[in-house]
């Protein structure tokens, strides 16, 4: 039996498992990202109201005035909705600065950031623990005779754990008794520990002060933040500290969907997080911090629930053959097939179904066989691209072009315009045309106005309007929709072009153009 069977058929049930979510404070000292103040109010509401998360942590103390005006915000908010006891700020051990600074901000808690390793209290603070301790708690005091309730965060006490567990002891042994103090938060401030040691340090701290309530905060270096986390639950911590994407300083945070999910499916704990909201933040903070999600990021990731092979999609009619526990509508998310060179006909059939086309298999041939094209030349194409590519293979079931192209080059070098050479056939005949242009297309268009003038003495419809965008529904990059209107006739025509390149997509426009021309000559 695995190690995933043995502990699903243990069926061990763990306590409510307290979820404090630090995105606006530690997500934010992540490289580059820096919010606004109304940003910072859109993720508390939606991580307070939606998610539900137990507690946030949304700024640290005296950082700007800007900061003091997004955490007024969030607390005036989060008063109007009775859950203002949520809301934390991080403060220091500066004697009555910290707690003034969040008082005046309408804040209730501080999370007091006190040194957990004897080298950051001796080198880098240059205090003995006895001073150290002296100080913390009177800024305790301090907050408590100000109306704030306090957690206390012993930082680096990872490498406390490891080079210096005598002054990690005397630190607690004098403040577990300080009853204001609400939690005592242990956080893996370099990211340096394995699970194996969160296990060890967590028992031993829980044997020794075993009423005292601690909080774990991870951090990523060795990828195992999310590991970590749940080692120090299994351990009897009470609460874990995450980010929305992981973020955080270096390599990040725990990330919260990750730690929800594993939480729930392996270890059978309980939570307040509103699983099918996860996604949505996600997206939320994607967007406003401007760090992307890696496209394979479990669960909010943006291929993880889109299957690509064939023979998945297969099974997946058949008889739920790859089924898991991560169920995408349980995040707020949904299913995709992807089609691309490796979707099978039952892939591309069950797409087709759940969109209600109805084709022939000659036509169902011709749209597998454009999709293994695209697919060939870019990323996902998914069912919502699907309409698109049906309806362009379809418009090329118009009788036999009369305006065709045979091969072209386009062509762009550093300090030259760029040119075209193109072939074309024109009612059964060959003609070649070459142009330079401000673009590429530019070019193109220039070398075909060049045939037909010169070898037809035609003119060519002038363009009108050129619009390049991805299909509604679409996704990015896949696929390019280029829609082009020519003055023709006195009238104006317009065709589109479908493909994953803008200049194909252009040229397939064009030749579309030339048809209609063509014909109605
Ligand atoms: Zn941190």
């Amino acid at each position: 039996m695995g190690t995933a069977e043995r502990i699903n058929s243990s069926q061990r049930t763990l306590p409510y498992v307290e979820i404090m979510d630090s995105t606006l404070r530690d997500g934010e000292q992540t490289n580059g990202v820096s919010f606004l103040p109304h940003e910072k109010l859109m993720v508390a509401r939606m991580l307070l109201h939606d998610v539900n998360v137990d507690r946030i942590e949304v700024a640290s103390a005296r950082v700007s005035e800007g900061e003091k005006e997004a955490v007024r915000m969030i607390c005036r908010y989060a008063d109007q909705i009775g859950k203002l006891d949520r809301v934390e700020v991080l403060g220091f051990v500066d004697g009555h600065l910290s707690v003034d600074w969040i008082a005046d901000c309408g804040g209730k808690v501080i999370n007091l950031l006190a040194k957990g390793s004897l080298k950051h209290c001796t080198h880098q603070l240059q205090k003995t623990p006895e001073n150290h301790i002296a100080d913390i708690k009177e800024t305790v005091e301090y907050a408590t005779s100000k109306g704030l309730s306090v957690n206390l965060y012993l930082e680096d006490w990872s490498n406390g754990m490891k080079d210096s567990p005598e002054y990690v002891y005397q630190l607690m042994d004098e403040l577990s008794s300080v009853s204001t103090i609400k939690r005592f938060m242990l956080p893996d401030t370099l990211g340096v520990m394995n699970p194996l040691q969160v296990i060890e340090y967590f028992r031993k701290m829980i044997k020794r002060y075993p009423d005292i309530h601690f909080d774990f905060h991870a951090h990523n270096d060795y990828d195992l933040a999310v590991s970590n986390s749940l080692a120090a639950v299994l351990s009897g911590a009470k609460g874990l500290h995450v980010t929305v994407n992981g973020l955080g300083e270096r390599c990040g945070n725990a990330p919260m969907a990750s730690v929800q999910a594993i939480l729930k499916d392996q270890f059978h704990a309980k939570t307040g997080i509103v699983e099918d909201q996860l996604n949505g933040i996600s997206r939320l903070v994607e967007g406003y911090s401007g760090i992307a999600v890696a496209p394979n990021q479990p669960i909010v990731g943006e291929n993880v629930f889109t299957q690509v092979a064939g023979v998945h999609a297969d099974g997946d009619t058949k008889d739920k053959l790859y089924y898991n526990e991560l169920i995408p509508e349980r995040f707020g998310r949904k299913r995709e097939y992807a089609l691309g060179k490796n979707s099978g006909k039952a892939n591309i059939a069950k797409n087709l179904e759940e969109l209600g086309l109805e084709l022939t298999p000659e036509q169902t041939k011709r749209v597998t066989q454009r999709i293994t094209e695209l697919g060939d030349k870019k990323e996902i194409v998914t069912q919502e691209d699907l309409p698109y590519i049906v309806s362009d293979v379809l418009k090329h079931d118009a009788p036999e072009d009369k305006v065709k192209l045979i091969s072209y080059v386009v062509s762009t070098a550093y300090g030259l315009k760029p040119g075209a050479n193109i072939k074309v056939e024109i009612n059964g005949q060959q003609y070649d045309g070459s142009a330079v242009g401000d673009g590429q297309y530019d070019a193109f268009v220039k070398a075909l106005r060049y045939i037909y003038k010169k070898y037809l003495n035609r003119t060519f419809p002038i363009l009108a309007n050129y619009q390049v965008s991805i299909p509604p529904g679409g996704r990015t990059d896949a696929l390019v929709q280029t829609v082009i209107t020519w003055h023709y006739n006195d009238g104006l025509l317009r065709t589109r072009g479908l493909d994953a390149d803008q200049t194909e997509a252009a040229i397939k426009a064009t030749f579309k153009m030339l048809n209609i021309v063509e014909s109605n000559l």
